[in-house]
C-alpha cells in the first residue's frame, strides 16, 4: 500500500488535472500488473470494478467503533476529531499516526479482505476481519482503506482520470480505454486490456448494464438542417422511465439511467422473456391506458414500491408498456458499431414475433426536411408525447455520450402573450428589415420588457412588421427604434431566469416567436404576476425516484 498511499497524498496535494493523471499513471507503471489491476479500482475510489454488485456491507458506525477502539478513544474524543475533519479516514489517520505505530499491508492483502466481507454475515465477523487488517497497516493505510471502504478518496480523482491514467501508463488511445471500461465496467480489467495493447477485444457483458445514449437539446428543426443538412429518424420522446432489458435464457433483468436495477414491473418480464436468444434492448417503460401514453406522474406511483405490493400493482395499478428504440447486442454480437437503420432493422426483426401489448418497436419516420419534422413534432405532442427524438439514421449507439447524432426537440415550457416595444435591424440575410424585437409583459398601467426574440417569423410576415414598424416609431435610437406597442406576439421559450437585464426583473431563455396574435390587444397580454407563476412553477417538481 506504500505506493499507493504516497500517490494519494500527492494527487490529493495539487489541484493539477495533468498532474493528477501523471501522477496515478507512475503508480500503475511501478506496480506489478495484478497489484495495478487493483490499484485502478482502489483509485476510482471502490473496493470492487463498477460492474460488480457485491457490497462489503460495513457501516459508517462499525468504522467509527473500530477506529475509536485502535487508537483507545472515547467516542467523545473522536466526535471532536471528526468534526475537525468531517472524513473518518483523516480522523484515523490522526489518531492512529499519533499512536506511533509501524506497518505495512499490500494491495492484495487489501483486496482479500474486500473479497471476504461481503460474505461474512455478522458485524462481529467483519469486525474482527477489519480489526486485524488494520493491525497489520500504518496509519495511512487505514486511512485509505477506510475511504475506500466508505466509497469517495476525496483526492479529486473521478474514474475518467484513471482511465486516462491508463491510457498514458500505456501509450493507448483514450477512447479506447473509455470505450473498453465503458464495456467491460471493470478498469482493472481495462488496464490488464491495455497492458497487452487487447482493448479492441473488450465485448458487452449481459446483465451488467451500459451507459445510455443521451440527446443533445435543440430548439427548432431548421437548427438541425441548417447544421447538418441530410435525414433523420424521427421517433416520438416518450415521457416515462428510460430502460434498458438484458435477456438470457429466460433470466430478464431491467436497468435504469443510473444503471441500478427496476423490479416495479413485473409483468414485463414474460414479453422480454419470450423472445427468442440473447439481446439488450434500449427503450423507455411508459404508463399507457388502452390506445394513450399516460402523464410520468402516473407512472411515478408504481416507483419504489415494495415487493409484496408488486403483484397488487400488476393487477390492479397504472398499466405499462416497454417501447423499444434500439437493440445493443444479440446471440453474442455487440451491435453498437453498426448504424441505427441496421440496429432498427434487426430490432424489427427481433420483436416480430410479439404479439404482447406490453412491448412494442417505437415507430420512426425518415425525416427529410424541417417543415416534415415540425409536423412530426406538432402530431407526437397531439399523440400525449413529450416531442420527438430525432437520430442520425448512420450513427453508432455511443454509451454514456450526449450530443453528436441523438436531438431532443421537447414541448416548450409555456408561452406568454407579449406585446413589442422596441425593434432593431437584423443580422445577415436580414440586415435591412426590422427582426429582432424587444417585447414586454403588462404589470398594472405599465409595460415591463422581459426578452428579445429574432426568430420564428417567416420573411412575408417581417417584411411587413418591418413596413409597419417604420410607420409607427416613437423614438429612434440609432440602430433601435421604440415603437407603439400595438403589435402582439406569442413567444415560447425553455424556461425564466432572474435577470437585471430588463426592466420586469425577469429574462426568457431561448425565447423564439411562435405566432403573430392580431387577435390580441395590448390589454390582453399577459402580466408579470403570470411571469412569477410560471417562474415558481419551475421549481415545484418533487425530485423524483429515477431520471427519465
Ligand atoms: P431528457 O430527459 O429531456 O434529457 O431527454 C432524454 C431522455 O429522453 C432519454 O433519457 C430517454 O429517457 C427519453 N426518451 C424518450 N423517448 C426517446 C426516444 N425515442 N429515443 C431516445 N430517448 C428517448
Amino acid at each position: 500500500m506504500r505506493a499507493f498511499v504516497q500517490t494519494c497524498d500527492t494527487i490529493a496535494a495539487t489541484a493539477k488535472k495533468l498532474e493528477k493523471i501523471q501522477l496515478a499513471s507512475e503508480l500503475l507503471r511501478s506496480l506489478p500488473l495484478k497489484e495495478a489491476a487493483r490499484a485502478a479500482i482502489f483509485l476510482t475510489g471502490r473496493a470492487f470494478p463498477r460492474n460488480d454488485e457485491r457490497v462489503l456491507g460495513v457501516g459508517g458506525m462499525q468504522l467509527y467503533r473500530l477506529v475509536g477502539e485502535l487508537a483507545g478513544k472515547e467516542p467523545g474524543h473522536l466526535r471532536d476529531v471528526y468534526r475537525q475533519h468531517g472524513d473518518l479516514g483523516t480522523v484515523a489517520e490522526q489518531l492512529l499516526g499519533a499512536a506511533d505505530r509501524d506497518g505495512d499491508v499490500s494491495l492484495s492483502e487489501v483486496a482479500d479482505a474486500f473479497r471476504k466481507l461481503p460474505s461474512l454475515r455478522s458485524p462481529a465477523q467483519k469486525h474482527a476481519l477489519l480489526s486485524s487488517l488494520f493491525a497489520r497497516a500504518s496509519a495511512s493505510d487505514v486511512k485509505y482503506i477506510i475511504k475506500v471502504i466508505t466509497g469517495d478518496l476525496r483526492i479529486g480523482l473521478k474514474e475518467n482520470l484513471v482511465e486516462e491514467a491508463i491510457a498514458k501508463c500505456f501509450a493507448r488511445a483514450i477512447a479506447d480505454v473509455r470505450r473498453a471500461n465503458m464495456l467491460t465496467g471493470d478498469i482493472g480489467e481495462t488496464l490488464r486490456l491495455a497492458a497487452r495493447d487487447a482493448l479492441a477485444s473488450a465485448a458487452v457483458t449481459l446483465f451488467h448494464p451500459l451507459h445510455f445514449m443521451l440527446a443533445a437539446s435543440i430548439e427548432t428543426p431548421a437548427e438541425l438542417f441548417d447544421e447538418s443538412p441530410g435525414a433523420f429518424l424521427v421517433e416520438e420522446k416518450y415521457d416515462g422511465i428510460r430502460a434498458q432489458a438484458h435477456k438470457s435464457a429466460g433470466q430478464v433483468k431491467f436497468f435504469s439511467r443510473t444503471l441500478d436495477e427496476i423490479t416495479e414491473f413485473p409483468e414485463l418480464t414474460e414479453p422480454v422473456g419470450c423472445l427468442p436468444g440473447t439481446f439488450i434492448l434500449d427503450g423507455e417503460i411508459l404508463a399507457w391506458q388502452d390506445t394513450h401514453p399516460l402523464p410520468f406522474t402516473e407512472l411515478q406511483k408504481r416507483l419504489g414500491r415494495k415487493q409484496d405490493q408488486m403483484n397488487l400493482w400488476e393487477q390492479h395499478g397504472v398499466p405499462v408498456k416497454f417501447v423499444c428504440f434500439d437493440l445493443l447486442y444479440r446471440d453474442g454480437e455487440t451491435l453498437l458499431d453498426i448504424p441505427l437503420h441496421e440496429r432498427r432493422a434487426r430490432l424489427d426483426n427481433l420483436l416480430a414475433g410479439s404479439r404482447d401489448s406490453h412491448m412494442q418497436v417505437a415507430p420512426s419516420t425518415l425525416c427529410h426536411s424541417s417543415d416534415r419534422m415540425t409536423e412530426l413534432f406538432r402530431a407526437s405532442l397531439a399523440a400525449g408525447h413529450e416531442g420527438i427524438v430525432a437520430k442520425a439514421p448512420d450513427s453508432p449507439y455511443t454509451p454514456g455520450r450526449r450530443g453528436g447524432y441523438w436531438f431532443k426537440l421537447k414541448e416548450p415550457f409555456a408561452t406568454l402573450d407579449v406585446v413589442v416595444t422596441a425593434v432593431e435591424y437584423g443580422h445577415g440575410k436580414r440586415h435591412g428589415v426590422l427582426s429582432d424585437y424587444t417585447f414586454a409583459v403588462r404589470h398594472e398601467n405599465q409595460l415591463l420588457n422581459i426578452g428579445k426574440a429574432y426568430s420564428g417569423l417567416n420573411d412575408k410576415e417581417i417584411a411587413q412588421l418591418t413596413d409597419y414598424f417604420l410607420r409607427h416609431t416613437t423614438q429612434e435610437e440609432g440602430f433601435r427604434r421604440v415603437v407603439e406597442p400595438t403589435v402582439v406576439i406569442e413567444v415560447a421559450f425553455n424556461n425564466i431566469q432572474k435577470s437585471n437585464r430588463h426592466s420586469s426583473g425577469y429574462a426568457l431563455r431561448f425565447p423564439r416567436i411562435e405566432r403573430l396574435r392580431p387577435d390580441k390587444s395590448v390589454a390582453e397580454i399577459d402580466t408579470l404576476d403570470r411571469v412569477a407563476q410560471l417562474y415558481a412553477k419551475q421549481f415545484a417538481h418533487a425530485p423524483l425516484a429515477l431520471e427519465s
